[in-house]
């Protein structure tokens, strides 16, 4: 046998349709069972077999799908899922995931509809956030690389495009953002040869938002002692409590300084959305570069993260390449420039377009930000409900749609563990952060099947665990 399809389709094409049946009846049934469960160890011991010569049925594969990785799952579709930031997922996502499988597209570049599916959806991301629709834009695997995209594109547009070929060298390029800052922004700074040293982490506000004075004296320091601030990176929707940056004021300052002007906008973008939340996000499209997760709060299966460069030129200045085997066509497949391959590290790339464009396209913008809305709605319940428990403190201000509370009687060893047995309850999913060096329970409601119900739950479930460590129960 010379190719990998089937000689006989039939079986598989029954297994197919088995398959899919299974996986609508698991999503018509998502909050049942637990949201997470640990894998047992003979699960575990399924995945730590030898490279296998001979080749198994696939009927045969699927049965170990449904007993050892199915019920073992992640549990971020479970409406008990608040933990970290993390979407849920919907039906039309997957059926999209499925159709992008089925055409295999290779999206680095070339003349095909999932490249024009892509500039769709890059143009309706920038009209989301406020951007021109000319912006320029790609699909990476998640906000990580997005940020990173954005460091890589201010550094070279910094009037040092010789860095290109040069490298780094002794640019003294400096940046800043918030302390509150994702962990990604600071490693983008590493991978980009600059050191994270060379991002200066700005103190915060009591409302976690950056001091716009303070940052405004460092890059006067900087300047003074020789360095090049090159680069200003606002958060809109912090990881650890959603805390919104001044955005305008950063906006202003940015240029005052001849700085770029990058927001993170992981999941707080999506605010944009919806006219409740959407003026907290004010000054956002005017970003010179911006990172967002469909697969956060846009509620798109993962990996689906997005970067947007305001001016396309100074995007392909800092990815472009000029290749002979991948030489640009007037006509023909290999036309169509400029490709998606010249906005970002990546060549080969999946057709993540069409589960994102499914998704906008399915809700529309309306329904969006409905969803949006109601996720604030359950967190501030949550918040409002923990201001009237008397032995229990919410610990930052909820801006969006995160809630860091605590029970106060527990020390930090107790909450640890407290989280660690509400995981393996099955009930509810929150995490762990720290605000101002303090441990707290983190729900961050991404989830669109999180409702009021979900939270009563969950805190019946950590009060009884809360006594019960007390021994006063
Ligand atoms: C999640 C998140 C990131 C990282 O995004 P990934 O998609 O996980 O790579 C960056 N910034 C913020 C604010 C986030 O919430």
């Amino acid at each position: 046998m010379a190719g990998l399809d089937p000689e006989i389709w039939d079986d598989l094409r029954a297994l197919g349709h088995r398959m899919l049946d299974d996986a609508f009846d698991r999503a018509m049934t998502m909050g049942e069972g637990p949201v997470w469960q640990p894998m047992p160890q003979e699960s575990r011991d399924h995945f730590r077999q030898e490279l296998p010569r001979n080749g198994q049925d696939a009927g045969a594969l699927y049965e170990q799908f449904l007993t050892h990785i199915r019920p073992y799952a992640n549990g971020n579709t479970h409406p008990g899922f608040m933990g970290w930031v993390q979407g849920a997922g919907t039906p039309i996502g997957m059926l999209a995931e499925l159709l992008a499988a089925s055409l295999n597209d290779n999206c680095g570049g070339r003349d095909h509809a999932a490249i024009e599916v892509e500039r769709q959806v890059i143009a309706w991301a920038a009209e989301m956030v406020g951007l021109p629709r000319s912006a320029s834009g790609c699909l990476v695997t998640g906000s990580s690389l997005a940020n990173f995209i954005g460091v890589i594109t201010a550094s070279r547009a910094a009037g040092t495009s010789a860095i290109r070929h040069a490298g780094v060298g002794k640019s003294r390029l400096v940046g800043y953002a918030a302390q509150t800052a994702h962990g990604c922004v600071s490693r983008a700074f590493d991978l980009a040869g600059l050191g994270s040293d060379s991002l200066r982490l700005i103190p915060v506000d009591a409302a976690h938002r950056m001091d716009v004075a303070s940052l405004k004296r460092r890059i006067h320091e900087d300047r003074a002692a020789g360095y090049h601030p090159f680069l200003i990176v606002g958060t809109a929707g912090s990881v650890d409590c959603g805390a919104i940056d001044p955005l305008d004021l950063l906006a202003d300052l940015a240029r005052e300084e001849r700085c770029w002007f990058h927001v993170d906008g992981a999941f707080g973008a999506f605010a944009c959305l919806s006219a409740q939340q959407a003026p907290l996000l004010t000054g956002i499209g005017r970003a010179d570069s911006l990172a967002l997760d469909f697969h956060k709060w846009g509620q798109v299966p993962y990996d689906a993260g997005c970067v947007l460069v305001r001016d396309p030129a100074l995007h392909a200045a800092a990815f472009a390449q000029t290749l002979h085997y991948l030489t640009r066509a007037d006509r023909g497949l290999a036309g169509n420039a400029p490709w998606p391959c010249d906005f970002g590290p990546d060549l080969s790339r999946g057709f993540r377009a069409l589960k994102v464009w499914m998704t906008l396209a399915h809700y529309g913008t309306g329904r969006m930000g409905e969803m949006v809305a109601s996720c604030c709605a359950v967190a501030r319940y949550l918040a409002d409900r923990v201001e009237a428990m008397p032995d229990y403190a919410l610990m930052a201000p909820v801006t969006l749609n995160i809630v860091c509370f605590r029970p106060l009687a527990l020390d930090e060893a107790a909450l640890d563990s407290l989280v660690k047995d509400l995981h393996e309850s099955g009930i509810a999913a929150p995490s762990t952060t720290r605000i101002d060096g303090v441990l707290a329970i983190r729900a961050a409601i991404v989830n669109h099947r999180t409702t009021r119900r979900t939270i009563d739950l969950m805190l019946e479930a950590i009060d009884g665990m809360t006594l019960r460590a007390l021994g006063t129960a």
